[in-house]
């Protein structure tokens, strides 16, 4: 994690910074002699609609696409949990949906994937320029895509891969993920992970615990929603990150219902807003 760090530096402070009307030259096809080199070794963050649009492709669930392809880095800088995609213990580390004609799960792969060899980073805090997000070529030594001759823009790439339904899902989890909470390096406590993890990775167990638990007794959800949280992941993954917000951060994103009236032992479970 470390490194990520110090790359995060030098994209900063090195590479050179594109719009969404900037021009590069790319191409990626299966005759090109990397082709399949950049799928091993590397380091895959997981969104929350990244392990979405993959579980559902390999008809699982949240629970075991997490046991199965998953594990959590370990860094002590980090206020809540990152999910990353476990590479094949081979000697090239490849990905898990690496095969021979290319990515097996190519329609639903993550967003880093669709985004080579673009990389987006947002700086919080640069002065003048605080929190104008760029874009920028990843320098990847082993990907002769770059010197192929195709041109595009920043924006038709990001359309023609199919980033924008990823990136309007990201925008969401960045209502928590990026939230002020954390600028303000407050810590959220062991069980307030736990809610963050299963709202935002192992959203098969949040429609359990939506729908089986009391939750349904305590908060005020109108009948289309429950309808649609029931079959719909990614209403779900909305619903969830309104619920998190209301619990962890106190935001008034949710209504507990006029009749519920908490037990000494259920009231401690219900993170109502701070006033
Ligand atoms: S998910 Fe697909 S594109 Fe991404 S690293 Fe794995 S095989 Fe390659
Ligand atoms: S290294 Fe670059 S050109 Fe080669 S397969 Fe990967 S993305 Fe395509």
């Amino acid at each position: 994690m470390k490194e990520l760090e110090i790359l995060k530096e030098t994209v900063l402070k090195e590479y050179p910074r594109m719009s969404r009307e900037g021009c590069f030259n790319f191409k990626c096809h299966k005759d090109i002699s990397c082709f399949n080199m950049c799928c091993s070794d590397v380091n895959i963050f997981l969104t929350p609609y990244d392990i979405i649009r993959l579980k559902n492709r390999l008809k699982i669930s949240s629970q075991e696409f997490l046991d199965k392809y998953t594990f959590l880095p370990i860094d002590e800088n980090q206020n809540h949990p990152v999910v990353m995609l476990k590479m094949r213990q081979d000697e090239n580390k490849t990905c898990p949906f690496v095969g021979t004609d290319g990515c097996t799960v190519y329609q639903d792969r993550p967003w880093s994937c669709r985004m080579f060899p673009l990389g987006v980073a947002s700086p919080k805090d640069e002065g003048e320029r605080k929190g104008e997000e760029f874009y920028f070529m990843i320098q990847e030594p082993v990907c002769q895509g770059y010197h192929e001759n195709q041109s595009w823009t920043v924006d038709r790439w990001i359309k023609d891969q199919g980033v924008e339904r990823y990136s309007e899902m990201g925008e969401l989890f960045k209502e928590i993920s990026l939230h002020e909470f954390f600028r303000e390096r407050k810590q959220l406590t062991p069980a307030k992970l736990e809610m963050f993890y299963m709202v935002c990775y192992n959203i098969d167990k949040f429609r359990e615990f939506v729908l089986e638990s009391s939750f349904l007794q305590r908060f005020d959800v109108d009948e289309e929603t429950i309808v649609e949280i029931r079959k719909d992941d990614e209403e779900l993954l909305k619903f969830g990150i309104n619920w998190l917000r209301f619990s962890l951060f106190g935001e008034k994103t949710m209504r507990l219902r006029s009749d519920y009236r908490p037990t000494p032992r259920a009231a401690s479970s219900v993170a109502a807003p701070q006033p």
